[in-house]
C-alpha cells in the first residue's frame, strides 16, 4: 500500500521533466518545493512537501457504460473525435496540424511519448466526463514522468493522473488532485496495469474578459470514490506558481496530457450540463 513506501529505495537522481525542470527536491522523504508561493487562500506552498496526504481508500469495482445522451469521444476504435494539440500552462490549448499519433489497439488508445497531447474536436463549458485509464507497468524513465498524464477541462484545468506506487509525490500532485491547488480527499488509485475511471463534473468559470464573475468548480470521482467535492478552482493549472484566472473562451476542448508516459485510455464520453446552454444563468 501507499503507506508502506520506502523512499530510500528510489533512485537518487532523475532526468529533466517535461517542463524542462529537474525533479523536485525532497523534504522528509517527500518531493516538493518550499520556494514556491503560497496557494492563494491556503497555508501551504504550491507543491508543499509538508502538506498532509489524504487517507488511502481501496475502491470497489465499477465500470460505467455511456448513458443514452452521452457524446462518445472514444469507443475504442479510432481517434476521429480528437486532434493533436499542445497544452500550455496556463493559456490553454493549441491545435496542431496532422492526424493524432497516439496508438489505438485492443479497444484502447495509448500515449506515444513525444507526439504531444490530444484535444477533443468538440468544445465544452459545463460538462460531465467519464474517462477510463490504465497506468503503464514499466517503471523506466524519470520518476516524475511515471504514469503522469491528466485530464484538462477546457484545456486549462487539470485533474491529475500519476503513478505514485512506491513513487510518492507532493499532495497537490497526487492522482485525483486539482494539480498545484487541492489534493484529493482520498487516495483511491489502482495499481499500474489496472483499469481505473474518473467521473468529472466540471462547472466552467464565468468570465468577463479577465474578470471572474464566478470561478470554476470541479467534482471528481476516482474509481467511485469522491476525491474532489465541488472544489473551487483558483485558476488554470500552473506548475510551481500560484494560479489565477485569465481571459478565456466560454467553451474549449478537453485535453489528455502527454507527459512522456504510455498511459492508456478507453471508454471516454461526455454529457453537456444544462447551465452551459443558458449562459449567465446558474
Ligand atoms: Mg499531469
Amino acid at each position: 500500500m501507499l503507506k508502506t513506501i520506502t523512499v530510500g529505495l528510489l533512485p537518487a537522481a532523475f532526468a529533466a521533466t517535461a517542463f524542462g525542470q529537474t525533479a523536485p527536491p525532497r523534504a522528509n522523504g517527500v518531493p516538493g518545493y518550499t520556494d514556491t508561493p503560497l496557494v492563494p487562500g491556503q497555508q501551504w506552498h504550491v507543491h508543499d512537501p509538508a502538506r498532509p496526504h489524504p487517507p488511502v481508500v481501496t475502491p470497489g469495482v465499477s465500470i460505467a457504460s455511456p448513458p443514452s445522451d452521452a457524446i462518445i469521444l472514444f469507443d475504442g476504435k479510432d481517434l476521429s473525435h480528437w486532434l493533436p494539440a499542445t497544452q500550455t500552462m496556463p493559456t490553454g490549448v493549441t491545435i496542431r496540424p496532422g492526424p493524432p499519433a497516439w496508438k489505438v489497439e485492443n479497444g484502447y488508445m495509448e500515449i506515444v511519448p513525444g507526439t504531444g497531447d490530444l484535444a477533443t474536436k468538440e468544445k465544452f463549458g459545463d460538462v460531465q466526463v467519464h474517462v477510463e485509464f490504465a497506468l503503464p507497468t514499466t517503471t523506466e524513465g524519470s520518476r516524475v514522468d511515471r504514469g503522469n498524464s491528466g485530464v484538462f477541462l477546457q484545456g486549462r484545468y487539470e485533474v491529475q493522473i500519476f503513478d505514485e506506487w512506491e513513487n510518492p509525490i507532493y499532495a497537490d500532485g497526487q492522482i485525483g488532485a486539482i494539480y498545484g491547488q487541492w489534493p484529493p480527499l482520498a487516495f483511491a488509485g489502482r495499481k499500474p496495469g489496472e483499469w481505473q475511471a474518473f467521473d468529472i463534473f466540471f462547472e466552467a468559470p464565468r468570465m468577463d474578459g479577465d474578470k471572474v464573475l464566478r470561478p470554476a468548480y470541479n467534482t471528481v470521482l476516482l474509481n467511485g470514490v469522491l476525491v474532489q467535492n465541488h472544489t473551487e478552482l483558483l485558476g488554470p493549472t500552473v506548475y510551481r506558481a500560484a494560479a489565477k484566472y485569465l481571459a478565456q473562451p466560454a467553451e474549449d476542448a478537453i485535453v489528455l496530457q502527454n507527459h512522456k508516459s504510455a498511459v492508456r485510455f478507453r471508454n471516454i464520453w461526455a454529457r453537456r450540463l444544462g447551465a452551459s446552454e443558458t449562459p449567465g444563468k446558474y
